[in-house]
């Protein structure tokens, strides 16, 4: 489903991304693990466009959807509709604090809906399958109660299950998250890695950069340990918290021994 392809990126002459190469099939869950500054961040916005990668290819579904060789500059609605392939969910949730959790997650579907042809004459249809689509997922992850609670109102766990809706809400291919659970605190944290445990079993294609060793061994097809800007080593989870070959991921997982 998505292949990465030498990606590499600087910020002014730091070199952040080296040369990154992985891919990965439909469904497959990919934990990516490595110390602070190794990249990790970096890879998943330069996958979701939030940064402009230097060189290399992103294919997406046998599409590239960027070429780091090709020079025209993507407007920013292409930018978009590419973004739109992915769901993105950051460290820090960032929810919109004047709208309410159920308006956070209709928000950028309702939005999105008015580019549809027939919007004009079945609005009232259309919004009513939104709100519908976005209340079964808020239930799913246990927030049926708290369609109409600002951002304000609600725990850390609650705000950043509101972020994973809103991006399901938009029926991306893949899942990204960005460390999604290190803002919150140790007993909220599982309720947050229940819902991205539920997403794996329903086979959503999923890349998580996380730090919860024992969640992303339990969780993952494959885990991709990253040095440097590089992948030092990638492998079944047995493979990298059991029997790692390379030096920095022996050292770095004895490290959360
Ligand atoms: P962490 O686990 O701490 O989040 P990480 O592996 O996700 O770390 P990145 O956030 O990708 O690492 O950062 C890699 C390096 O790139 C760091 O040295 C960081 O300071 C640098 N960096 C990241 N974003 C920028 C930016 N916008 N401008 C300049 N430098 C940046």
């Amino acid at each position: 489903i998505l292949e990465i392809k030498n990606l590499m990126k600087s910020f002014d002459k730091t070199e952040v991304l080296k040369d990154v190469s992985f891919s990965m099939e439909p469904g497959e869950v990919v934990s990516v693990i490595g110390s602070s500054g190794s990249g990790k961040t970096t890879l998943l916005r330069c996958i979701n466009f939030l940064e402009k990668a230097d060189k290399g290819q992103i294919v997406l579904n046998g599409e590239v959807i960027f070429d780091g060789a090709e020079k025209k500059r993507m407007s920013n609605d292409e930018i978009r509709k590419k973004q739109l392939k992915f769901g993105f969910v950051f460290q820090s949730f960032h929810l919109f604090p004047q709208y309410s959790a159920l308006e956070n997650v209709v928000l950028a579907p309702k939005l999105l809906a008015k580019e549809r042809p027939d919007f004009k004459e079945n609005k009232k249809a259309i919004y009513e399958e939104i709100e519908q689509k976005a209340k079964s997922l808020m239930d799913r992850a246990g927030l049926s109660a708290k369609y109409d609670n600002y951002p304000c109102e609600l725990s850390g766990g609650q705000q950043q299950r509101v972020a994973i809706c809103r991006a399901l809400a938009l029926n991306p291919e893949i899942m990204l998250f960005d460390e999604p659970t290190s803002a919150l605190d140790p007993e909220i944290t599982n309720e947050v890695l229940k819902v991205i445990k539920s997403l794996a079993d329903d086979g959503m294609t999923m890349i998580i950069v996380t730090h919860e060793m024992y969640f992303a061994k339990n969780i993952s097809d494959r885990i991709i340990f990253m040095d440097n800007g590089v992948i030092a080593e990638e492998g079944t989870p047995k493979q990298i918290f059991e029997e790692p070959r390379n030096a920095r991921t022996r050292e770095f997982i004895a490290s959360f021994a």
